[in-house]
């Protein structure tokens, strides 16, 4: 029988939306009841007239387990594919009601594990601007004991805390290389239904006290100084690109360096003045903008190139020999998986690509 306390809604999911439970191949299953007996959730019975396993509460399985098909001798145990799963863990639902339990729970659960978490500071939000493609750029500027933040190092994020939470946090790249005045700035695009985002396009504003820790992450400039360099970004993963390509522009601006910057629109490219910009000061850049479609009157900058369809695709028929060079990706998952062939199929060397996954 299906148990109640067995078949509770998963992370604010109703359990019968889920299907999550074992299928047994009856022509494979030799009937030795291994899963039967090591299931501790009732879910099977066993038929020992035609000695065979059978699933009986399929509900009382506990989403994500498969202990019974890994111990399953003849491989006769089957699940949904983790796809599914994977994507219900993407579900805003999902992901808000397991950070509520992680947090009404924390006096059970916290533990210090001694990795860095970098340290605690307050910044105050001196400007807000709205840019194209749902994103809005925040400067922050240090407050008080924050001055240690200055010791960032440009592809590094910091966790910013949502205002008014039992600190939740959420990470930010930095996307400028250190400045005289420490400030920082983070380019924080809209997802529907977020927590951070409800803050930062409805009621941030001007001038509020903000908490952070940081800097954090590993992303990274390793590459020797003569090495040439291409960035290749796509949604947010443009930030920490944009960090490291500044910090290259103030530091060996003759360096040879391409940019592959991709966005579904022309429309959401933005900072295309500080673009040109990095462009006079280097003037081995060479920066293609690639977008799925272009506004007929949208303009590049000078000197920058452009072209219409996929990133990766954009890439790879850029005929270009990379071979030499190394490559510094952020991105969307998928985006930078497709990038990453691209620019092996370019020459890059497999030990000289660099790649940062984001959700967006
Ligand atoms: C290293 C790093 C750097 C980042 N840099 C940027 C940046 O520069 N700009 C930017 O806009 N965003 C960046 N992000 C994404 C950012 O941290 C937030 O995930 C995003 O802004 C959504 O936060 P939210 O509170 O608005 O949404 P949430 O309340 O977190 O929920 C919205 C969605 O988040 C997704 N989600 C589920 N699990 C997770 C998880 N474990 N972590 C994150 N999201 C999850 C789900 O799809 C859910 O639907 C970065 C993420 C990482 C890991
Ligand atoms: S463990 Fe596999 S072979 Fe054994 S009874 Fe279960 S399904 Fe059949
Ligand atoms: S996956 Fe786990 S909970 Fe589900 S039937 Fe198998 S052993 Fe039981």
């Amino acid at each position: 029988m299906a148990d109640n306390k067995l078949t509770r809604p998963w992370h604010g999911v109703p359990r019968e939306e889920i299907p999550w439970y074992p299928v047994i191949d009856v022509d494979a299953c030799i009937g030795c009841g291994t899963c039967v007996t090591s299931c501790g959730r009732d879910v099977y019975r066993f038929d020992f007239e035609a000695k065979k396993a059978v699933v009986a509460n399929p509900m009382n399985c506990m989403v994500a387990c498969q202990t019974c098909a890994n111990t399953c001798p003849s491989r006769a145990i089957s699940f949904p594919a983790e796809d599914e799963i994977l994507r219900m863990e993407d579900l805003v639902l999902v992901h808000h009601s397991v950070e509520d339990e992680l947090l009404s729970r924390r006096d059970q659960l916290e533990v210090d594990s001694g990795l860095p978490r970098g340290d605690l500071v307050h910044l105050k939000v001196t400007r807000i601007q709205e840019v194209g493609g749902g994103t809005r750029i925040f400067t922050l500027s240090p407050v008080g004991e924050a001055d240690r933040l200055c010791q960032f190092v440009p592809g590094q994020y910091l966790e910013i805390a949502v205002p008014d939470s039992h600190f939740m946090a959420r990470a930010y790249s930095i996307a400028n290389a250190p400045r005289s005045d420490d400030t920082v700035e983070l380019q924080i695009r809209r997802v529907k239904g977020g927590r951070l985002s409800a803050w930062a396009f409805d009621s941030a504003h001007e001038g509020e006290v903000i908490q952070a820790r940081g800097p954090l992450g590993a992303f990274t400039m390793r590459s020797p100084v003569d090495r040439p360099l291409v960035f290749v970004a796509r949604g947010t993963g443009f930030a920490p690109i944009k960090s490291l390509l500044e910090q290259q522009v103030n530091m060996l601006p003759q360096r040879p360096m391409l940019l592959f910057w991709g966005a579904t629109s022309s429309d959401d490219f933005y900072e295309l003045e500080q673009m040109a910009t990095l462009m006079r000061r280097a003037p081995n850049l060479r920066v293609t903008l690639v977008a799925r479609r272009f506004d007929p009157d949208f303009i590049p900058p000078e000197r920058a190139g452009v072209a219409t369809g996929r990133l990766s695709d954009a890439l790879a028929a850029s005929g270009l020999d990379l071979s030499g060079f190394d490559a510094y990706l952020a991105g969307p998952r998928l985006t930078v998986t497709d990038c990453l062939l691209a620019l092996r199929g370019l020459g890059v060397e497999e030990d000289r690509l660099f790649a940062d996954s984001m959700s967006t």
